[in-house]
């Protein structure tokens, strides 16, 4: 019977044999990418006993076209009512009214956490030499920070009010025709992004969390997020974390956390990937770290991601990329990224057995050098098969 999944008492989530879960098909090739996904998740599932009862809602082009509304009330309702969702990728709106609907989800639902692992994926084309040494699983806090959209342009009424009022309040001198934004890092949003990255860690036997920030020059800020992070090791993970300055550097079987600055942490990820694990970051690193990572293990095309808050319960996992609106309909792109996000909403909920299925296939598929054109074209001797076509191969190989 389709039920709903929900929370237990100790913050854990119930989930049903057949949970029901909603799903935004997504704009441009969404079309392709989600039936694709669709039938590798459903054949995963179906292996171990279980089915999804798939609710479609809308959100984006088809929305709009549908109900006259970009980002309906009623689809953010089922986020909300069944807990877990999962989304392909959405147009941008050119002057709708939003920033983006990918933000607007997030802020709405306070899906706090953008989850994003990076993992290579045996015979994924890659420009590094190394590409299997990157195991990374990102922490990005999708609430605060610059993103948080508190900006006034350049030359309005609003950003002359608040040039005066910075200067009259703080002395601060800001040139009259600047566009100002503002960038709010607080101690509650830092400590329950970095609660989430320990326990993940915890969860999944991970060895090392990095705090990633420009400390150095946004003190207040980037700074005050690392300095909040080793005061949450210390006061409530104390039994199974430790700061580096605390222990030299030697954790003992304990989780070791430590801190990175932004710019020398994009350099090391790339040239001492090994020494990364889990890593926490406010929103405009984490956007770019996230990416810089993904082109290490394949590229957007392939990495999956999650908007998460763990104490609601809620999750949105999502496509990485965009609409790609050059080839929707094409039966062409590679609908990875989606159908590896269901893999980790599968890992979420508990059904690890296929989630572990579904990427062993994936790899398998991609071992046997049956690839999308994205990888066809940096892979030689590659078998290029259309979107579906690559989906069925992942089946077969279930
Ligand atoms: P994009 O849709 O991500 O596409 C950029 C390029 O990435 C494509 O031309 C293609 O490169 C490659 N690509 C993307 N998805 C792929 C896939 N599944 N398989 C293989 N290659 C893939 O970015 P965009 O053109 O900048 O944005 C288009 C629209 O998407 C905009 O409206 C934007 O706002 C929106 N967007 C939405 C999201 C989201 O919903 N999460 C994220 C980003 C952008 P090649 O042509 O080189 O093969």
């Amino acid at each position: 019977m389709p039920d709903k999944i929900t929370l237990g008492a100790d913050g854990a989530l119930i989930v049903p044999d057949e949970p029901i879960i909603p799903f935004v098909e997504g704009d441009g090739i969404g079309i392709d990418i989600w039936p694709a996904a669709q039938s590798v998740l459903d054949a995963a599932a179906a292996k171990h006993g279980r089915r999804i009862a798939w609710l479609e809602v809308l959100a984006g082009e088809k929305a709009y076209n549908e109900t006259g509304d970009w980002l309906p009330a009623d689809t953010i309702r089922a986020f909300d009512e069944h807990l877990i969702g999962i989304k392909g990728p959405l147009t941008t709106p050119v002057g709708g009214g939003f920033r983006s609907l990918n933000v607007a989800i997030r802020q709405i639902m306070d899906l706090y956490v953008c989850l994003r692992p990076l993992r290579w994926f045996q015979g994924v084309p890659s420009p590094v030499r190394e590409p299997h040494l990157v195991d990374m699983v990102i922490f990005r806090e999708n609430t605060e920070d610059i993103y948080a959209g508190l900006e006034v342009s350049s030359g309005s009424p609003e950003a002359a009010r608040l040039i005066e009022l910075l200067h009259d309040a703080f002395g601060w001198e800001i040139r009259a025709d600047a566009g100002v934004g503002i960038k709010p890092v607080s101690r509650f949003g830092s400590q329950r992004l970095q609660r989430a990255a320990l326990n993940y860690a915890l969860r999944r036997g991970r060895k090392r969390v990095h705090w990633v920030h420009k400390g150095n020059i946004m003190k207040f800020t980037e700074g005050a997020f690392r300095g909040w992070g080793y005061e949450l090791v210390r006061e409530e993970f104390a039994d199974v974390a430790v700061a580096w300055e605390d222990c030299g550097g030697d954790p003992g079987d304990k989780i070791l956390v430590q801190d990175t600055i932004a710019d020398i942490a994009l350099q090391q990820v790339l040239t001492r990937p090994a020494e990364f694990d889990v890593i926490a970051t406010m929103n405009l690193n984490g956007d770019y770290i996230s990416d810089a990572l993904a082109a290490q293990v394949g590229g957007i095309g392939i990495a999956p991601g999650a908007n998460i808050n763990y104490v609601t319960g809620h999750g949105v996992f999502e496509a990485t990329h965009g609409t790609a609106p050059r080839y929707a309909g094409q039966d062409k792109v590679n609908p990875s990224s989606v159908l590896l996000s269901g893999a980790l909403m599968f890992e979420h909920l508990g059904w690890q057995d296929a989630a572990d299925d579904i990427i062993a296939a994936v790899e398998a598929t991609i071992g046997d050098g049956i690839v999308t054109y994205d990888f066809a074209r940096l892979t030689e001797g590659a078998t290029e098969v259309k979107c579906s076509e690559f989906a069925a191969a992942i089946v077969d190989r279930l």
